[in-house]
């Protein structure tokens, strides 16, 4: 069968390996599952994703990595003038596609831009709030590669892309086009890679939960990274405390 894995909350937390993930990953690959990675963290490159599961021991190819920055990037047409905030795997991303990066060095230089794409951005500041406020407030399109509030780390949680949104939102009375999980760009992504038996692991139920069901696939929840309140319209197939209970349960 088919597994789509969250990675924070699920592989890791941020740069520390969740118990038995990399096990039950590994264990998979043996017994001929497909595994791909579906994440909303727009931070890394997909070159980036795969070295950090190597570091952790685990082979993906470029295939196998889903990002919301690709997802972000399906809206972007080549010659768009963006303003992007974010990092590495927005930026390559927004690259791949052809879009023209502007890197504003004046507030006059963010008008009359044609899409500002806001992902996670560790040094986001008033400067890009601003640069993000002038280009929305003339005309720019306001897109987002995801609404998650928060990142879980080991112990505590840190603000996600979401919280970053907020600013923007505040700042422009503008709603962002969100792409990745649950939202149509990344189902999109997705979609014509599913198999009869596809199953997706995460950790959250507003984003995993309610994505596996806009999919219709299975849904494994984790309480290995964030914790949200039950929602009774998201279903969830099985629950455990972490990755390789669920492989466990589903495979023995
Ligand atoms: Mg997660």
């Amino acid at each position: 069968m088919q597994w789509l894995l969250d990675l924070d909350g699920v592989v890791w937390t941020l740069d520390t390996p969740i118990g038995g993930s990399v096990e039950a990953i590994t264990r998979l690959q043996e017994l001929g599952h497909q595994v791909r990675f579906v994440t909303n963290n727009s931070s890394l490159s997909r070159t980036q994703y795969i070295d950090k599961l190597a570091r952790f021991g685990v082979v993906a190819n470029h295939e196998q990595i889903l990002t919301s920055a690709m997802a972000a990037a399906t809206l972007v047409k080549e010659g768009e003038r963006v303003l992007a905030i974010g990092e590495r795997g927005l930026i390559e991303e927004l690259e791949n596609v052809g879009a023209d990066l502007v890197v504003p060095k004046r507030l006059e230089d963010a008008e009359g831009l044609d899409t500002v794409v806001l992902g996670w951005y560790r040094q986001f500041g008033y400067a890009d709030m601003s640069n993000a406020c002038v280009a929305i407030r003339s005309g720019a399109r306001f897109l987002a590669t995801n609404a998650d509030p928060s990142y879980p780390l080991e112990r505590l949680v840190v603000p996600g892309t979401g919280a970053l949104v907020a600013a923007v939102v505040t700042a422009t009375g503008a709603q962002p086009i969100f792409a990745g999980k649950p939202e149509d760009p990344m189902v999109q992504l997705v979609r014509p890679l599913l198999t009869d038996e596809t199953i997706m692991v995460g950790d959250r139920l507003s984003t995993d939960g309610r994505f596996a069901a806009r999919l219709g696939v299975e849904f494994g929840l984790v309480h290995s990274g964030v914790r949200e309140e039950h929602d009774p319209d998201i279903p969830v197939s099985l629950q455990a405390g972490s990755l390789a209970a669920i492989v466990a349960m589903k495979v023995g």
